[in-house]
């Protein structure tokens, strides 16, 4: 079985870590280690969409979190991790996530425990037997522990502009990431971290550089060109297999109309190619096969966009836990606008504690219309559950937004 509890690496220094500030979620029931007798609410973790990592009080909320996910997707046995080594690994990665508002093991738990259940729900690359699509999962959830790995709370535009030596050290590109994949790999390749020891050097060598691939398109300055990359080589791709799968795509009076939100500015061309993709793909079997017969390259992209949905998950979460996740996002944000202030830099945008932050409803409205709902929109053409599902609720979050935009006169939307 899979321990519930883990004895501490006497190597990694605790005291540091104060107790996660309070929140209001925290008041209701929650969670921890060792402290209830069943581990059903630790499982949903790998398959609810939805999953609250808030609710997990105290111990260690990535490994609890990380550990089940490993487990439930079959990658321990299949591949063989040393079990003890993947545990002290992601003990110490816990660790050097640190006690900022937004960036912290919450914010990974909370990634790495989405980024499970959209595999899962859509099952991308869950039923196969296929050696090198096990290396490909495993890949995806490694990625989502370290993805934000020693996160200073601080953007990479900040490190340039003060030219910290984290900038300098990866010549002011993708910092953050780049510190975060260099420090999470190299702790892997210590003895009694490496719970990959059993795999061929190959295999090991395949597992980091899918890492990076992974990690580095989470930049949000890359965000646009990996959306059109998963467009041009992955849907486009499913528009033509399907179309070769199943005859050329019925005719819209012939469709029968699915409930798939989406939002006012698609156009009806959009909205009836997705409808028709949506009703032609009814059988797991065209897509089962569809992912067969993808390229390695092809599906690392579709795994770089389950992790980047899964990073801006909370936007689709429940309102309320939306909220407390985009309270923790201005905390941050605002912190680092002061730092800018005393440094007399410019402050960066929604980071100036005097002017409208994250919580401003209009730039949430213009956050969900910018990036997260085209993006789900994209995805669910190839991950119609979770797609669907996400995309559901981050409409309706949208509403709220906008009638509050409504309310103080700040927006007509
Ligand atoms: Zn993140």
């Amino acid at each position: 079985g899979v321990p519930s509890t883990t004895p501490l690496n006497e190597e990694t220094n605790y005291s540091d870590r104060a107790e996660y500030p309070e929140s209001p979620l925290e008041k209701n029931q929650c969670w921890e280690p060792g402290l209830h007798g069943d581990d059903a609410f630790i499982d949903g973790a790998c398959r609810d969409l939805f999953f609250n990592v808030i609710r997990i009080a105290g111990g260690n909320p990535l490994l609890s979190v990380s550990l089940r996910c490993f487990y439930s997707l079959g990658l321990v046995t299949s591949l063989k991790l040393d079990e003890v080594a993947l545990t002290d690994y992601l003990i110490y990665i816990e660790s050097g996530y640190k006690d900022v508002p937004y960036h912290n093991a919450f914010h990974a738990s909370d990634v790495v425990s989405r980024t499970c259940a959209i595999l899962q729900r859509d099952r991308i690359l869950t039923d196969t037997d296929s050696r090198s699509d096990k290396l490909l999962l495993l890949s995806v959830v490694i990625a989502a522990v370290v993805h934000d790995y020693l996160h200073p709370g601080l953007s990479n535009g900040f490190l340039v502009a003060t030219s910290s030596d984290i900038a300098a050290e990866f010549n002011e590109q993708n910092v953050l990431e780049n510190l975060s994949l260099n420090r999470s790999l190299a702790a892997l390749k210590k003895t009694g971290f490496n719970f990959l020891w059993k795999l061929p050097n190959r295999d090991q060598k395949i597992i980091h550089s899918n890492v990076i691939k992974i990690v580095l398109s989470t930049d949000m300055n890359r965000h646009f060109d990996v959306i059109s990359a998963f467009k041009s080589k992955v849907t486009s791709v499913l528009t033509d297999f399907l179309s070769k799968e199943s005859g050329a795509l019925r005719s819209k009076k012939q469709m029968n109309v699915i409930d798939m939100p989406l939002r006012s500015s698609t156009t009806t061309a959009e909205s009836d190619r997705i409808t028709a993709l949506c009703n032609c793909r009814q059988s797991n079997y065209h897509k089962k096969a569809f992912l067969e017969n993808l390229e390695e390259k092809q599906k690392l992209l579709i795994l770089e966009m389950a992790l980047k949905v899964a990073d801006v998950g909370h936007m689709s979460a429940p309102f309320e836990i939306h909220m407390e996740w985009s309270r923790q996002l201005e905390n941050e944000f605002f912190l680092q606008g002061d730092m800018e202030k005393q440094l007399k830099l410019e402050v960066s945008p929604l980071m100036d504690r005097d002017k409208p932050g994250v919580l401003n409803p209009k730039n949430q409205v213009t956050f969900a219309d910018v990036i997260v709902i085209p993006m789900l929109e994209v995805w669910a053409v190839l991950a119609e559950e979770s797609g669907k599902t996400l995309l559901t609720q981050v409409m309706q979050n949208r509403e709220t937004w906008g009638k509050k935009c409504s309310e103080i006169g700040i927006c007509d939307v």
